[in-house]
């Protein structure tokens, strides 16, 4: 079957999985060859962080998110929707994790001392199991240590589900990250179920709106739950800023509701490092050049 799959995936060109894995999400077997996969993938140096801009309303970058790449030598790129999930439920997300912040902040601190104009922070995603973890918080201020990077210059994103699981700890957690000076945003919000009564005690810095609230401000001229998450945001005194932005008429409406900080292909693509820091680099001198 996965075989068979992966013959006929690679009949559609190296970067057409899609074919591929939609069977996979059948496939018990195929799962456990991922499993198998992500437990050597490491050690073989499989993963590359890229890394998309954040970006104002006038362009000028804010910042950028880190976003994790798996390059398995059969399968070709797996994108992390679909092993993120198995790394979770086969519980080696953990090791995943640390290699993703460990590398986060050591290309970041490799940026930072160098001239490359890098602006703002550099976004981190955690899984829920890996903020779940009780030395979570001092594995992040290691790791800040280890490469002396400043803690304002890291976000960390969480989702909803993530921060309700254990919800005193949550709190806690949140609040010994953000006195190591630290930012958190969360991420897809709008999807989850977390209640604003919920919401009001996270201690956060930013709101990171769900592309699907986007591409319904496109698709059925729906403003409303963009609307109210600026109130929102607006009321809790926390950034927000739009991800999957993918025009410039999205990103017109997003301005003309008070929504400042955006993140999508309409900017840049999550890049590999050298690209990245190529944009980095340009859009400083063009901007310099207006
Ligand atoms: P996310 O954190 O919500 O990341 C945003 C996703 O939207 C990324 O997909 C990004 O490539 C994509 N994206 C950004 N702008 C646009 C746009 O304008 N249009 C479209 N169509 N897509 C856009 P990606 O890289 O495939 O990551 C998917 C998800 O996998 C992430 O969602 C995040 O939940 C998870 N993930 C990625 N890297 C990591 C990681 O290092 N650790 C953990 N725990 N999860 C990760
Ligand atoms: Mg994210
Ligand atoms: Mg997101
Ligand atoms: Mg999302």
């Amino acid at each position: 079957h996965a075989e068979m799959a992966l013959y006929r995936a690679k009949g559609m060109g190296r970067n057409n999985v899609q074919f591929y894995l939609d069977e996979l999400q059948a496939g018990a077997e195929e799962k456990l060859r991922l499993e198998d996969g992500l437990r050597i993938a490491i050690v073989n140096r499989e993963f590359e962080l890229h890394f998309q801009p954040q970006v104002n309303g006038q362009g000028r970058m804010i910042g950028a998110e880190a976003l994790l790449r798996w390059r398995h030598p059969e399968m070709g790129n797996i994108p992390p929707s679909i092993f993120i999930p198995v790394a979770e439920e086969a519980g080696i997300i953990h090791s995943i994790g640390s290699w993703v912040l460990d590398d986060a902040v050591a290309k970041l601190a490799s940026w930072l001392n160098t001239d490359v104009p890098y602006a703002g922070h550099l976004s981190v995603n955690v899984s829920a199991w890996q903020f779940a973890r009780v030395d979570f918080v001092e594995q992040v201020r290691k790791v800040l240590e280890k490469y002396q990077v400043s803690p304002e210059r890291l976000m960390l994103e969480v989702t909803e589900t993530a921060l309700l699981y254990d919800f005193d700890q949550t709190v806690s957690k949140l609040r010994e990250l953000r006195e190591l000076g630290v930012q958190i945003s969360l991420d897809d919000f709008g999807t989850g179920y977390s209640s604003l009564a919920y919401l009001k005690d996270l201690p956060l810095d930013e709101l990171k709106i769900d592309k699907a609230f986007i591409d319904e401000m496109l698709l059925n001229q729906d403003h409303t739950l963009v609307e109210s998450i600026m109130a929102i945001g607006g009321c809790m005194k926390l950034k927000v800023i739009a991800e999957g932005v993918e025009s410039a008429m999205q990103r017109d409406a997003l301005l003309n509701l008070g929504c400042t900080q955006f993140q999508g292909y309409l900017f840049s693509k999550p890049l590999p490092e050298i690209e990245f820091l190529k944009w980095v680099t340009l859009q400083q001198s063009e901007l310099n050049d207006k």
